[in-house]
C-alpha cells in the first residue's frame, strides 16, 4: 500500500486544509496516482473501484485545472467543470465529499438529479453554479430547456461510466459530451474497462492516459478487469443444491448481524423471482430484511437505501440489475447467493464491501455442480478464496451461546435497560426465598437459549475442488473431513482487527498445532472470530491454544461455549506465561462446568499432534515447522 501523505504531493492550499481538516493524512492509492506529474493538463482513464477515494481524486483534479495557487477563483455566470454520475445516491455522495474539499476554493457546488423538482435546480442555475455534479438524464433535461449552459465548461468527470453504461445513459452522454468545448479536460473513471468505455474515450477524450493505481503501486498481476479489491476477503461455501437459501440464513446468522450494532449485508441473486422468495424467507426469520429487484419504483428503491442508512434493515436483498450504482456505506458482507453471470459481475458486486480500507468479506454460495465455474470466476479477478463448508446450524448456536455468555458476564450494565433495577431485585428476593438461584439461572438460561437463533441444517458437502488443477489452492477444510463433530473455538480478533481467514488460518494453526485440514468453517465476526476444530483435534488444540504466543501475546483463543476467558484483557496487563491459565476447564467435553471452577488441567503439556490417517494433508498444506506445537513458555 501506499504511504504516501498529502502533504507530499501537489495539492492546492485549499484542499490540503480541507483534508487535514477532516483528518486525512495518507493518500490512497488513487489519489497519489493521478496526481503524478506526467497527468497533468491530460485526459485520463483512470481504473478505480467504489471505495477506493476515487471522490477526493478527481476532486484534486478539478481543482488543478479550475484553480490557480495564490489567485482567488473568479466567479462567472455560467458552469466551468461537469461531474456526471449514474445514480441520484451517488450524486449525493460526490456532492457531500466534494463539498467539504472544496468548501474554501470559492467554487459554488450544486447537484441536479432526477426525481426532484426542476424548481429548485433553475433557482440555483439563475442564482449561479461553478461545479454541476448530476445524473445524466436531469442533465440533459436542463440543458435542453437551455437553462444549463456547458458552452465554457473546462473539465468533465465521468464518474463510473460503465454503470452510466449499463445503466442506457449512453445516449445522454453523448449528447452533454458534444454541448461542452471540444477543448475540455475529460476524466473517466470506471470500474471495468469493457470496449464500450473503450469506444466512449476514443470518441470524446484527447489522447487519453490510463491510470491504474494498482498497476502504479506495484499491484503483481492487477490489471483494469483483473485485480479483486484487496480489502475483501473471498469465502466459498459449496452447499447442496436445493440447500442454497439454508447456507445464505447460515452465513447471515454466523455474521451475526444483529448482533453488530452497524453490520449490515447485501445479498446478490440473480433473478426476480429468486431474490423475492430469499427475501420472504429472510423476513419469515426474523431479519430485518429489505429487497430492490427491477421492478420496482425509484421511490421505493431509495426508501429501502434510507431504511439500510439508518440501521432499520440490515440486510438488503438485490437482483444485480437494480443494484446497480447504488452507494451504501460501509456494507460488511456481500453474499453472492447465486453465481455472478462473469468476473466483471462478481467484482462490482463484491466492491460493495470492502470500502475506505474497512475489511469486508464476499461469500459465494457455489452449488456442487459449479465449482469450476466459481474458481474460475474468482481467478479472473485474482481472488484469493478461503474454500469452506458453510456454517452449520451447531456451529451457529455455539456461536449464539458464546455471545450469550459474553454478554452476561459484561463489566457495565446494558444500556438499554428497561426495568428498573428495584423490580429486578424485588423479584430476586421473592426467588432467593424459594430455590437455589443456581436452579433458577438454569430456568432462565434454558428458556433463552431456546430463543437464539437457529441455523438451518445442511447437508455437508465436501468445500475442498478440483485438487491440482486449482492454480490458487485455499486452504481445503471441510466438515466433512471431520470423522467426529467439529468443536466451535473463539478467537478475540474481529473485523475490528482486519481479521482475515488468509492470515488467521495459519495463526490458528500455529497457535493450536493442527493443520489446515482440522480448521473447519471461519466465521469473522465484528470483535471476534468463531472457528472449527475437527473433533479428533479439539483436545489437543485446546492445551496448545491456551499457552501465550509471545509473537502476539494479546492472541486469545477460547473454546466458544466455554467460559469467558481467564486471560488478561487485550490491553490489560500481560499475563504471567502459560501454563499458568486454568483454561483446559472449558475443554473438557461437554456437559460442560460452570465457569469457578479454575482446576487446572491434568496435563497442559500440548501432545504432539498426530493427524489422523484421513487428514493426511494434501502435498500444500504440509504443516509447516511452525505448526507443531510450540514448547511451553519459559
Ligand atoms: P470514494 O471511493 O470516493 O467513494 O471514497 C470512499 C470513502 O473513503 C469516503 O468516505 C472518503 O471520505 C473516504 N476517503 C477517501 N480518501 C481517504 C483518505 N485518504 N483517508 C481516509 N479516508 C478517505
Amino acid at each position: 500500500m501506499s504511504t504516501t501523505t498529502f502533504a507530499s504531493l501537489p495539492l492546492h492550499s485549499a484542499l490540503a486544509r480541507a483534508l487535514a481538516a477532516r483528518g486525512y493524512e495518507t493518500a490512497m492509492p488513487v489519489q497519489s496516482a493521478v496526481l503524478e506529474p506526467r497527468y497533468v493538463g491530460r485526459d485520463l482513464i483512470i481504473s478505480s473501484q467504489t471505495g477506493s477515494g476515487k471522490t477526493i481524486a478527481f476532486g484534486t483534479l478539478l481543482a488543478q485545472t479550475l484553480l490557480v495557487e495564490g489567485t482567488p477563483f473568479v466567479r462567472g455566470p455560467r458552469p466551468v467543470a461537469l461531474v456526471i454520475v449514474p445514480t441520484r445516491e451517488l450524486a449525493a455522495q460526490v456532492r457531500e465529499e466534494l463539498g467539504w474539499l472544496l468548501r474554501q476554493t470559492g467554487l459554488r457546488l450544486a447537484s441536479f438529479t432526477g426525481g426532484t423538482s426542476v424548481g429548485g435546480d433553475l433557482r440555483a442555475l439563475a442564482h449561479g453554479v461553478d461545479l454541476v455534479i448530476g445524473t445524466p438524464g436531469r442533465l440533459v433535461d436542463l440543458s435542453r430547456r437551455e437553462r444549463l449552459d456547458l458552452s465554457v465548461v473546462t473539465t468533465v468527470v465521468l464518474d463510473e461510466a460503465d454503470e452510466m453504461l449499463d445503466l442506457g445513459f449512453r445516449e445522454d452522454l453523448e449528447t452533454l459530451l458534444q454541448a461542452a468545448p471540444a477543448e475540455r479536460r475529460t476524466i473517466l473513471l470506471s470500474a471495468t474497462l469493457p470496449s464500450e468505455i473503450r469506444a466512449l474515450a476514443r470518441k470524446f477524450q484527447r489522447d487519453a492516459l490510463p491510470v491504474d493505481p494498482r498497476a502504479t503501486e506495484g499491484g503483481a498481476a492487477a490489471s483494469a478487469n483483473s485485480a479483486a479489491h484487496a480489502d475483501i476477503a473471498y469465502v466459498a461455501h459449496v452447499v447442496a443444491g436445493h440447500e442454497r437459501l439454508a447456507a445464505v440464513v447460515n452465513v447471515l446468522r454466523a455474521f451475526d448481524l444483529q448482533a453488530a450494532d452497524e453490520a449490515r449485508a447485501i445479498v446478490f441473486g440473480t433473478t426476480r423471482d429468486g431474490v423475492a422468495q430469499l427475501h420472504a424467507a429472510l423476513v419469515a426469520r426474523g431479519f430485518a430484511a429489505t429487497v430492490i429487484s427491477g421492478d420496482r419504483a425509484q421511490a421505493e428503491r431509495d426508501r429501502a437505501l434510507e431504511q439500510m442508512r439508518q440501521g432499520q434493515t440490515r440486510v438488503l436483498v438485490a437482483t444485480n440489475v437494480a443494484a446497480r450504482g447504488l452507494h451504501l456505506p460501509d456494507v460488511d458482507l456481500i453474499v453472492h447467493a447465486d453465481l455472478p453471470l462473469n468476473a466483471e459481475s462478481l467484482a462490482h458486486r463484491s466492491g460493495r464491501t470492502g470500502r475506505a480500507g474497512r475489511k469486508g468479506t464476499a461469500v459465494l454460495i457455489v452449488g456442487a455442480h459449479e465449482r469450476r465455474k466459481a474458481e474460475r470466476l474468482l481467478a479472473a479477478i485474482n481472488a484469493r478464496t478461503t474454500w469452506s463448508a458453510a456454517p452449520s446450524a451447531e456451529f451457529i448456536a455455539a456461536a449464539a451461546r458464546s455471545r450469550m455468555i459474553e454478554a452476561l458476564l459484561k463489566d457495565e450494565e446494558p444500556a438499554d435497560e428497561t426495568v428498573p433495577s428495584a423490580a429486578v431485585e424485588a423479584v430476586i428476593q421473592k426467588l432467593e426465598a424459594q430455590r437455589p438461584a443456581r436452579q433458577v439461572l438454569a430456568r432462565l438460561l434454558a428458556r433463552e437459549l431456546g430463543r437464539l437463533p437457529a441455523g438451518e441444517p445442511l447437508t455437508v458437502v465436501a468445500a475442498s475442488s478440483g485438487g491440482a488443477r486449482d492454480a490458487r489452492p485455499g486452504p481445503r477444510h471441510s466438515r466433512s473431513d471431520f470423522s467426529s463433530k467439529g468443536v466451535v473455538f473463539r478467537i478475540n480478533l474481529g473485523a475490528k482487527d482486519k481479521a482475515d481467514p488468509r492470515w488467521m488460518l495459519p495463526l490458528i494453526c500455529r497457535r493450536g498445532g493442527v493443520t489446515h485440514r482440522e480448521v473447519g468453517a471461519i466465521r469473522i465476526g465484528p470483535r471476534d472470530t468463531m472457528f472449527e476444530i475437527a473433533g479428533e483435534a479439539a483436545h489437543d488444540f485446546s492445551v496448545a491454544s491456551a499457552q501465550m504466543d509471545p509473537r502476539a501475546p494479546h492472541v486469545r483463543i477460547d473454546r466458544a461455549d466455554g467460559p469467558a476467558a481467564t486471560f488478561a484483557p487485550a490491553d490489560g496487563p500481560r499475563p504471567s506465561p502459560a501454563p499458568a491459565r486454568p483454561a483446559a476447564r472449558s475443554f473438557k467435553p461437554a456437559p460442560h462446568k460452570a465457569a469457578g471452577h479454575h482446576k487446572p488441567a491434568p496435563h497442559h503439556k500440548p501432545a504432539p499432534h498426530k493427524p489422523a490417517p484421513h487428514h493426511k494433508p494434501a502435498p500444500h498444506h504440509k504443516p509447516a515447522p511452525h505448526h507443531k506445537p510450540k514448547p511451553k513458555q519459559k
